[in-house]
């Protein structure tokens, strides 16, 4: 396990979608590790392989939970709406809010290719949403209604 270089802003890794996983390698799983090991590192609560810049649809999370791991993640249900501050690993020093629903479903594969189904609220579902963005080359810059101008306590990137 080794902890990986998080790209930032500016870098054109960020702003392009990335490719499914067609197969779940070696590779892959020490990917997934490495960019867990990566995430912790930063106190970050999500992080997406662009960020690490790889261009494949992988992410991972932590709100406290423990770890989630999801390969070619959809979103498949998003209901509700929420305006809130979020950060972001790619984008530091920077807290900005933006819209997003409060209540999803997501599903995808883990490590192991198994089907993966998850249905959140509150950080989680918006990590999620924030994390599947960044496989479609969008950060939260693009969507955000203002700047924040103080970190939101408790906060984190992702
Ligand atoms: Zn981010």
């Amino acid at each position: 396990m080794a902890e990986l270089e998080i790209v930032t802003i500016g870098h054109p890794v960020l702003e392009t979608k990335a490719a499914e996983v067609t197969k779940i390698t070696k590779r892959t799983v020490k990917l997934v590790n490495d960019m867990l090991d990566t995430m912790y590192a930063a106190n970050g609560v999500g992080l997406a392989a662009p960020q690490v810049g790889v261009s494949e649809r992988i992410i991972v999370l932590d709100v406290g939970d423990g770890p989630i791991v999801l390969i070619n993640p959809v979103l498949t249900t998003a209901e509700g709406e929420e305006i809130d501050v979020e950060g972001c690993l790619s984008v530091p020093e920077r807290w900005v809010y933006v819209k997003r629903a409060t209540q999803v479903v997501v599903t995808g594969l883990n490590e192991k290719g198994k089907g993966v189904r998850i249905e959140a609220d509150g950080l989680l579902a918006r990590a999620l949403q924030h994390e599947i963005d960044h496989l479609d080359g969008v950060l939260m810059v693009t969507k955000m209604i203002g700047e924040a101008t103080v970190e939101v306590e408790g906060e984190e990137g992702e």
